[in-house]
């Protein structure tokens, strides 16, 4: 008798601590948006080629993918006009596994800095062909690039002169990557900017590319960041490329294996939460990728810990997570650390450089949270990173912290020193309002003071119990 009274509080306690609470339904957050778009052409990097439009072109090149041998051959139009015609690669592609292996109507003057191939002059349809090479099972290696039996992504070879290219057969040319393989394009627009979604046949997305598109576009008008590109190709990519995704200006790739659910990201390893919307954050990044602006040394932590930050945020607004998945994605994540961190110290951001990603994303959940408060919810971080955007020339460390002064309407600077320029760790800004009950559960069952006052609690309910009992028995 004495046993089944004891066994029913032990229960009782067991249901008290691993009892689940149905989250709290996301808030859409509209904000005011300066409707004003770049073109992002003269923003890609020089290493990178680009395609451009066939009005703009003195060249052109017909692209044709050969599931077979799995090599994309490029055979250039119309260089009747032009005295010279060079197609290079850099080493960075090279390092990524892309291969020239054949180049008719070329001679090759490749050197340690690149591919570089200069047409003869004489044949009037010279052809490249590129393949990749080394590609390893899938999520082992850093491949960027893929050439297999269903798809292809390669990048967009240099081009002395204005060259559009375009596929003879199923394929997509952006500006900077070209997607071979039969594929599917979906569309959205926001404003001034639109979005287009490339899925190759081979993929096997995890969310849907409807909720792809959306989501984006959504994240395109609430991210009140300054001007945006007039328009941001998104692909989804496959193995044998590696998971995660990269940004270049206004294009980004991003794995079929990412979803909107930031909590998995906890197991497995890297911390970029939505790969969708992290990747869409750096094309938001003017200070990353425009030419009036960049950042200072000690600013450099920025670009991936405002990537990881909105990646969360941005969902958070949207009705694919809540405030209490939000704080508890940062909770976790000031929990788990990795090392000394000093942000404003690339060498300190410690292994694989992930300080950047973690403790950068919590410090800015926290300062998002200080800026709130102090300006009555009327401002968020948006607007620091609006008026990074839009700062001429470089952001220092200096004029972060003005421009966190300006916008919060206090000065921060101490506050800021602190957590980042040492390797103190802020308490993050947890949205503890929407989540108290879950917080405290996360609280009492992860942490070991929350352990101990657990099993504290538990053994006062049991004493408490048994001299009742005793006393009932008496
Ligand atoms: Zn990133």
């Amino acid at each position: 008798m004495r046993w089944t009274y004891f066994a029913a509080l032990l229960v009782l306690c067991g249901f008290l601590a691993t009892s689940t609470v149905v989250s709290d339904t996301a808030t859409a957050q509209a904000q005011s948006t300066t409707d004003s778009c770049l073109d992002p052409q003269s923003d890609i990097t020089l290493q990178n080629g680009v395609s451009v439009p066939r009005t703009e072109a003195n060249v052109t090149g017909v692209l044709d993918y050969n599931r077979n041998t799995q090599r994309l051959t490029i055979t250039y139009h119309n260089l009747s006009s032009v005295e010279e015609f060079w197609v290079d690669l850099s080493t960075t592609h090279y390092n990524r596994g892309v291969r020239i292996v054949n180049a008719t109507g070329f001679a090759n003057l490749s050197s340690d800095i690149g591919y570089s191939f200069r047409w003869d002059g004489k044949t009037s349809r010279p052809e490249v062909t590129l393949t990749v090479v080394g590609q390893p099972a899938s999520g082992r290696e850093n491949h960027e690039y893929a050439a297999s039996s269903r798809w292809g992504f390669f990048p967009v070879p240099s081009h002395s002169e204005a060259t559009n290219l375009s596929f003879a057969s199923q394929g997509f040319v952006g500006d900077q990557f070209i997607l071979a393989g039969p594929n599917t394009v979906h569309s959205a627009t926001a404003g001034c900017q639109d979005i287009r979604l490339i899925v190759p046949q081979a993929a096997n997305l995890s969310e849907s590319p409807d909720s792809i598109v959306n989501s984006l576009a959504s994240a395109s008008s609430q991210f009140d960041a300054g001007p945006r590109y007039t328009y941001v190709n998104a692909y989804a990519v496959t193995d044998p490329i590696r998971r995660g995704g990269a940004a270049e200006t206004h294009e980004f790739w991003v794995h079929d294996a990412a979803t909107f659910d930031f909590g998995s990201e906890f197991r497995g390893g890297v911390i970029l939460a939505n790969t969708w919307l992290h990747e869409y954050t750096h094309t938001r990044q003017l200070f990353t990728f425009h030419s009036t602006v960049d950042l200072g040394e000690k600013m450099w932590w920025f670009t991936e810990a405002s990537a990881t930050y909105y990646a969360v945020d941005l969902t958070t607004r949207q009705v694919y997570a809540s405030p209490c998945n939000y704080t508890y994605y940062f909770w976790n994540l000031s929990r788990r650390r990795m090392g000394n961190v000093v942000l404003s110290n690339q060498s300190r951001w410690g292994p694989h450089e992930q300080g950047q990603y973690r403790k950068g994303a919590v410090v800015l959940s926290a300062l998002d949270q200080r800026i709130r408060n102090e300006t009555n919810g009327q401002r968020t971080l948006d607007a620091v990173v609006y008026r990074m955007n839009t700062h001429n020339g470089t952001v220092t460390y200096a004029d972060f912290k003005q421009i966190v002064k300006d916008v919060a309407g206090t000065p921060l600077d101490s506050w800021l020193d602190t957590h980042i320029t040492t390797s103190t760790y802020p308490e993050p800004g947890l949205r503890k309002k929407a989540c108290r009950w879950h917080l405290a559960k996360q609280q009492l069952l992860y942490t070991n003071k929350g352990r101990v006052a657990l099993l504290l609690a538990c053994l006062i309910v049991i004493g408490t119990g048994y001299h009742i009992y005793q006393w009932k028995q008496n």
